[in-house]
């Protein structure tokens, strides 16, 4: 992975902070490009905290998640301008900053900076539940995991136990296939003595997720342009672009418009689904632009910060006639 280091190198907190921002419910494969795209424009916190926000917001095209971008920026901005340019070392101090959450503070001031902050990710989570055979769901009861992590940590190397114990149980200890035979801790793994390893972690029951439905406009015109719009600049997805959609609520709307196309764009977001319904209109004075909206170019769409919702409904679009 491009954010790990030799063990005769020293850390870099800078590329261990945005390696973490990025990581955060996004795979270590998508992330790799996008890490070392990063830190190819942007070497050091200085250059990411004096570039744009659109520029930050359109480099993190396509991995979701866009309020980490947002995040991202604000950290870097008073990183260089509260804290001279150098992280704080404590996770205590880390929390304190935008997007650095429990895990994200401890995971830094452990492996950036060596100090003494237990890491429980998804992965320590199953190798603490099998290790274990912890008898509820693992984010239930927090403390009972440091617990036992403190139990088990290296009293001098933080950072190298925080990382041995993520990658035990992204390389070793998988969630459908762990590879308990040539584990290193099989012989203290008590889910391993009984035989049961699939039996945990212990999952929560379901909870049905709501359903939610908009309608999206794409507009173009005799220039060969699409009508896009900023998003505000709070909530869900703000401050990316847009083609113009009708409000997203739970129940569907009945549309009678020669522009509705006959399918639907499904996206999945953390806390609901959406279906979006596409009317494609041609209309060179449209009454959407009286409302901040813009027309651009097909082929400078590239250039625009749109996240991949907007890009399943043109794509959807564009297929059809
Ligand atoms: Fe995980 Fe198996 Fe190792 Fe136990 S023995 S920690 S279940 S890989």
């Amino acid at each position: 992975m491009p954010w790990r280091y030799a063990a005769h190198e020293t850390p870099d907190p800078y590329a261990i902070w945005l390696s973490e921002m990025m990581l955060q419910q996004t795979t270590v494969t998508t992330v790799r490009d996008y890490f070392t795209r990063f830190r190819e424009r942007w070497p050091r916190i200085d250059d990411l905290a004096a570039a744009t926000l659109d520029d930050v917001l359109h480099a993190w095209q396509g991995l979701g998640y866009y309020n980490r971008a947002h995040n991202l920026y604000k950290c870097a901005q008073i990183i260089v301008k509260e804290y001279g340019g150098k992280f704080p070392k404590t996770a205590e101090e880390l929390i304190k900053l935008p997007g650095i959450g429990p895990y994200a503070s401890a995971s830094i001031a452990a492996i950036a900076f060596n100090q003494p902050a237990l890491v429980i990710d998804g992965n320590v989570e199953r190798v603490l539940s099998r290790l274990y055979r912890l008898n509820f769901p693992p984010k239930r009861d927090r403390d009972i995991l440091l617990e036992k992590l403190d139990q088990l940590k290296d009293a001098k190397r933080h950072g190298d136990f925080a990382q041995s114990m993520m990658e035990l149980g992204s390389e070793i200890c998988k969630p459908k296939k762990p590879d308990c035979t040539n584990c290193p801790v099989n012989s203290y793994c008590a889910a391993f003595a009984q035989g049961d390893v699939l039996s945990f972690p212990l999952r929560e029951p379901k909870k049905k997720r709501p359903q939610k439905y908009a309608t999206a406009y794409i507009i173009t015109n005799d220039r060969d342009e699409i009508l896009l719009r900023k998003r505000p600049n709070k909530g869900l997805l703000k401050g990316l672009v847009e083609v113009p959609t009708s409000d997203w609520s739970l129940t569907p709307e009945k549309i009678k418009s020669p522009g509705l196309l006959d399918k639907t764009v499904r996206h999945v977001f953390t806390h609901f689904d959406l279906d979006v319904q596409i009317v494609k209109l041609h209309d060179n004075t449209p009454s959407h632009l009286q409302h901040g909206a813009f027309f651009v170019n097909k082929n400078d769409l590239q250039h625009q910060a749109l996240p991949t919702l907007v890009k399943k409904i043109l794509r959807a679009g564009m297929k059809s006639a």
